[in-house]
């Protein structure tokens, strides 16, 4: 089945449903306009039901398993449920509303219910087991190969193999797993929602630069204040504010609030849906025979085993510790300076490290900001794909989008064919969950003809008042980068088959394009060109540059520890095998204490709102990836070093080749040491965080 030909059912009711029709605008790309939270439960109940006869008909197939019948037939079928599931996903995450909300909480529990009824199909695991113990005598390619190892290993995973009663509860526990993730994560928003923080007078405002007053106006407008600023529990509105809020009383109201997100008690609590889950992935883990959650989530992951990932962990924390303490001491000390007679707290940090960094490297955020318009980084982002992979940019404006915000290029290879569509919807709103994300709305392959992605950018940038430019921090601009280097994983991607497309690949080898694309954001061949005033158009001086990147290292202490706590914490929730009587605060006290953490720092994501592990759990005991990823970005990036051109053609062609257009074609390490000619030792990321020398850390 391709996806012009939906499969024939029941005549609809909803005969105007886009889902059952065909795409016929420009690129395919969705209908949005046409698209209401209506026609969504009646498409994804035919999905589901199109997908299930699909499948059954492969089991029962008496024909000799082979690739086609089998791994083909699986690969080409589920395409409206496919098409269904990612408008839906995007939207739900990007624009959401109560009836979207309500259909989650439906779909999600469904959803884990339809695919374990595939991957506990006996009689179609049956076949894949037998193609697999036979694949030396089919003549496969090293592609097909190991999509063939992929799904046996899925089906495996999910309990294939298993007898009737354990297969009954596994789908049991991933129905009510599914529906707990989708009730966390509603929750964090909700509370995100329910949260402002109103500036009435000048008082309020002491110490706020211009830029932050003028996105705390635009946040008030959205909310229907005609008067006055308003904070959201958004990172890029809370965090500025936290940097630069003279008035102490209020940095700790917006903060605890920040902290406090899943955890308020009443109706959107999270801590209760957090023992339940920690519980169930124990129980599953068990069922399928391994010891821990972590043991069983860290086997198909590059890193293995949690020893391994513990064993990073550990080695970055110490220095990363001593770091922050001695920071502490200087940042207690700046304080009582300035007359602060009080307890250096965790809503301190921030307001005093940036008045530190205006001290030591003479670099302040309000210096910045004026350089990094948003318009300008998009740009340099595009012209740093066009430098690397001969990526070119072209903006259209007659493809649907879900909100007038969003942006949508049509994106040409160095031949100056069609690569993909890349969508960027950069601003915070209230129907947006919070974070900064990549997404698709079709995946590239070549299976069902040559199918061009269709490629998402989320992120919560704080929107200027209309008719003036966007301004963003240094770190709004390297998240830019950041999801912008996944983009170019899912837009360059060359594979055949849609199960190694893109980003499919191990957690924590996906953050490998997309931190290595954040180092050419901060190299003087793209601030030259880009970081230009937005008032007078002048390039960011040179000086202010050398102090910018030079201070790269500053405040590395703070930022490796709230990063690492978080690694750990999600890391021993899952080793536990034991959840009785579990209790995340105290769970939470416990492991915190006993890794030393400094009292002054509060973890990057507290449990209650730790999205990456309980909305979903795509990062659950593997939030470590980002760390492990940097191990490999860290050295990666330093294959143009040595070239002494940050643009040099060979490495870039590795690199294409081998990371952005490979998919999960092979092995993680057997595609990095392709491109590198060796694995990385974590030397260069202690290195990049100004972490190795002073401490006695080395290899
Ligand atoms: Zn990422």
């Amino acid at each position: 089945m391709n996806q012009s030909d939906p499969p024939s059912g029941p005549s609809d009711a909803a005969g105007d449903n886009p889902f059952f029709q065909e795409w016929t605008g420009p690129f395919g790309a969705p209908p949005f306009g046409r698209i209401a939270p209506a026609h969504f439960p009646p498409a994804f109940d035919r999905a589901f039901a199109a997908h299930d006869a699909e499948v059954a008909a492969i089991a029962a197939d008496t024909a000799a398993p082979g690739f086609d019948n089998t791994i083909v037939a699986l690969e080409l079928s589920g395409r409206l449920l496919g098409r269904v599931t990612d408008v839906f996903r995007a939207l739900a995450s990007a624009h959401t509303n109560p009836a979207l909300l309500e259909i989650e909480r439906d779909i999600a529990p469904r959803r884990a219910r339809h695919w374990d009824g595939i991957l506990h199909n006996g009689r179609l695991f049956g076949r894949i087991d037998a193609l697999y113990r036979e694949r030396e005598h089919h003549a496969l390619t090293a592609e097909q190969q190991r999509v063939l190892e992929r799904y046996h290993l899925d089906f495996k995973r999910a309990g294939a193999a298993l007898a009737a009663p354990a297969k009954a509860r596994l789908a049991a526990i991933n129905e009510r797993l599914a529906s707990l993730g989708t009730t966390f994560s509603q929750n964090v928003l909700a509370d995100e929602q329910a949260y402002t923080l109103v500036l009435e007078s000048e008082e309020d405002l002491a110490g706020l630069p211009d830029y932050v007053r003028a996105a705390a106006r635009a946040a008030a407008q959205e909310r229907g204040h005609e008067h006055g600023h308003v904070i959201t529990l958004s990172r890029s509105s809370v965090e500025p504010f936290l940097q630069f809020s003279a008035r102490r009383d209020l940095r700790e109201k917006a903060f605890r609030a920040w902290i406090a997100r899943g955890e308020g008690g009443g109706a959107t609590d999270n801590r209760a849906i957090i023992a339940e889950m920690v519980a169930l992935r124990a129980e599953r883990s068990a069922l399928l025979g391994y010891e821990t959650f972590a043991h069983y989530r860290l086997d198909d992951a590059m890193a293995k085993t949690p020893a391994a990932v513990r064993g990073l962990l550990d080695r970055v924390w110490a220095p990363a510790r001593a770091r922050a303490l001695a920071d502490r001491d200087e940042l207690a000390a700046l304080a009582q300076q300035q007359g602060g007679n009080f307890e250096f707290a965790a809503f301190d940090w921030r307001y005093y490290a940036e008045k530190l960094r205006k001290l030591k490297c003479d670099v302040d955020e309000a210096s910045i900001k004026p350089y990094l318009q948003l318009n300008h980084m998009i740009e340099a982002a595009f012209y740093t794909a066009g430098k690397l992979f001969g990526l070119s940019f072209e903006r259209r404006t007659d493809v649907p989008v879900w909100h007038p915000d969003v942006q949508v290029w049509d994106v040409h290879g160095a031949d100056g064919s069609h690569r993909g569509l890349f969508f960027g919807d950069y601003f915070a709103r209230a129907s947006k969950r919070s974070g900064a994300w990549m997404t698709t709305l079709r995946d590239q392959e070549k299976l069902a003809g040559d199918i061009r992605p269709l490629v998402v950018n989320v992120m919560n940038f704080s929107k200027a008042p209309d008719g003036e430019a966007t301004l963003l921090s240094f770190d709004d601009a390297r998240t830019l980068f950041h999801e912008f280097g996944h983009a170019l994983h899912g837009l360059l991607s060359d594979v055949t088959y849609p199960m190694i497309s893109g980003t499919s690949v191990q957690t924590d080898f996906v953050e490998l394009p997309s931190q290595l694309y954040e180092h050419w954001l901060e190299r003087p061949e793209i601030l030259r060109r880009f970081a230009l005033h937005y008032r007078t158009g002048a390039a960011m001086p040179d000086d202010l540059m050398a102090r910018l990147i030079a201070a790269g290292t500053f405040n590395q202490g703070f930022a490796t520890v709230e990063y690492v706590a978080s690694a750990l914490v999600d890391l021993d929730l899952h080793l536990l095998a034991d959840t009785q009587g579990f209790d995340v605060g105290a769970f939470e006290q416990t492991a915190l204490t006993r890794i030393g953490m400094p009292a002054e720092i509060v973890m990057r994501h507290r449990p209650a709102h730790f999205a990456h592990v309980f909305s979903g759990g795509g990062y659950a005991s593997a939030y470590y990836s980002y760390m492990w990823s940097e191990v490999l970005d860290a050295d990666a990036f330093a294959a143009f070093e040595e070239a002494q051109d940050i643009f040099d053609p060979a490495t870039a062609k590795r690199l294409h080749d081998h990371i952005y257009a490979a998919g999960g074609s092979r092995d993680p390490a057997a595609l990095y040491d392709s491109f590198r000619g060796r694995l990385p030792t974590p030397d260069a990321l202690l290195r990049k965080r100004g972490l190795l020398d002073e401490t006695g850390v080395r290899s």
